[in-house]
């Protein structure tokens, strides 16, 4: 019963990641389509001419690593070639296609930041879109707002009060994580941490606390994701306190995702959470897919910035704070929790339990009070920022 509401729980967030893009898509009875599309600059002033038949309101979108541009076309289909691409050119890939029913896509691969400029010319049937790109440098290629139609149901409900915060209590049931020398649980500790924070943030106004468990439940990773994403969550919030191979090694560890670690310890301790899902059953054994679409990546971008300025916010507050840190307390690696690509994530390694006075620490009461203290005015900070939508 339960693996049938994960699972549908599962292809409900898949189909949600699948239509994400084509959320708001235009309600034209017609769609334009794209009929030829040719280069005509060269080199330096690289010019690339797209004719539509009906109309078109193309969106730009920049993004880095590797710089790419792109154009959207809401209800628009594509009747057009690609045009061979000039190698010495600041273009050196270009690729097109539809997203989605009826949007188009012209993603174009740069060979270092460009100024463009893009001009929409209307005829009698159709328009003639010019884009135009000169040499730039990083800092005129910025990041323009987000498209709305890429608002994520996160995203949404963020112009909104109150603001969610997912708290997750990492392992659970069958799932104990890591084990202290007097034989403290991880699971226990994570959750008991978990109810404490609640406590805490529940006392504050217009925030609005989700558990991804209160109870001593086995929950996939994945499904934590879910959770979040379901909940509209602006932040979640994973809580550990693992083992590590040095036992002299205590302290509070924060975590943000990234495909790379920053260092081998963090490497190692994601694939130990990760391998958390071996207690699930092979129908969770694996990564959800990945998603390549160029909107969903802007949404992460902007996901994995704020959650790279909460990390660095608590690890100040923390500090200040007196919980002791471990060296270089900010850190990353590919905890696959932390992958909902609308949601700003992080882990928290509250102290390590292969070391005794984080082991004595992690149950004390007190020490537990005074650290959702912290991390609760650190939230509640976060929350006050100006969000998503209303950078829009
Ligand atoms: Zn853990």
């Amino acid at each position: 019963m339960l693996v049938t509401v994960l699972r549908t729980t599962l292809l409900v967030l898949a189909f949600l990641t699948a239509i994400l893009p084509m959320r708001n898509a235009s309600a034209s009875d017609r769609p334009s389509v794209v009929t030829a599309i040719e280069v005509v600059g060269k080199g330096d002033a690289f010019e690339i001419d797209l004719v539509v038949d009906g109309q078109a309101e193309p969106k730009l979108i920049l993004l880095r690593n590797p710089y790419r541009v792109a154009l959207d076309f809401d209800g628009t289909l594509a009747a057009a070639k690609l045009p061979a691409i000039d190698k010495t050119s600041l273009v050196t890939d270009i690729r097109h296609g539809l997203v989605g029913a009826d949007r188009y896509r012209l993603i174009m691969t740069l060979s270092q930041p460009v100024r463009p400029k893009l001009d929409v010319t209307k005829g009698e049937t159709g328009v003639r879109v010019s884009l135009r790109l000169a040499p730039g440098d990083d800092k005129t290629f910025t990041l323009p707002s987000l498209p709305k139609a890429s608002a994520s149901p996160a995203a949404e409900h963020r112009s909104n009060r109150p603001f969610v915060i997912v708290l997750d209590p990492g392992h659970g049931g069958i799932d104990r994580g890591a084990t202290g020398e007097k034989g403290t649980e991880e699971k226990a500790v994570n959750l008991a941490f978990g109810l404490a924070l609640r406590s805490a943030l529940e006392a504050l106004p217009d925030i609005k606390v989700v558990m991804t468990r209160d109870d001593d439940t086995f929950i996939p990773l994945n499904e934590r994701a879910a959770i979040a994403r379901r909940a509209g969550a602006n932040l979640m919030v994973s809580l550990h306190a693992d083992s590590i191979r040095y036992k002299d090694l205590r302290g509070a560890t924060v975590y943000t995702l990234s495909e790379k670690a920053s260092d081998s310890l963090s490497r190692e301790l994601a694939d130990t959470e990760n391998s958390a899902d071996r207690f699930a059953g092979s129908e969770w054994d694996q990564d959800a897919p990945e998603i390549h679409d160029i909107l969903v990546d802007l949404v992460r971008r902007e996901t994995e910035a704020l959650s790279e300025h909460f990390a660095i916010q608590l690890v100040a507050d923390l500090g200040k704070g007196e919980i002791r840190l471990i060296n270089n307390p900010r850190r990353s690696a590919g905890f696959r929790v932390l992958r909902a690509p609308d949601v700003p994530s992080i882990l928290l390694e509250m102290g390590y339990l292969s070391n005794p006075e984080d082991e004595q620490a992690l149950q004390s009461e007190d020490w537990q009070k005074r650290l959702a203290a912290i991390l609760a005015r650190s939230i509640a900070e976060f929350a006050k920022r100006p969000t998503l939508g209303s950078q829009r």
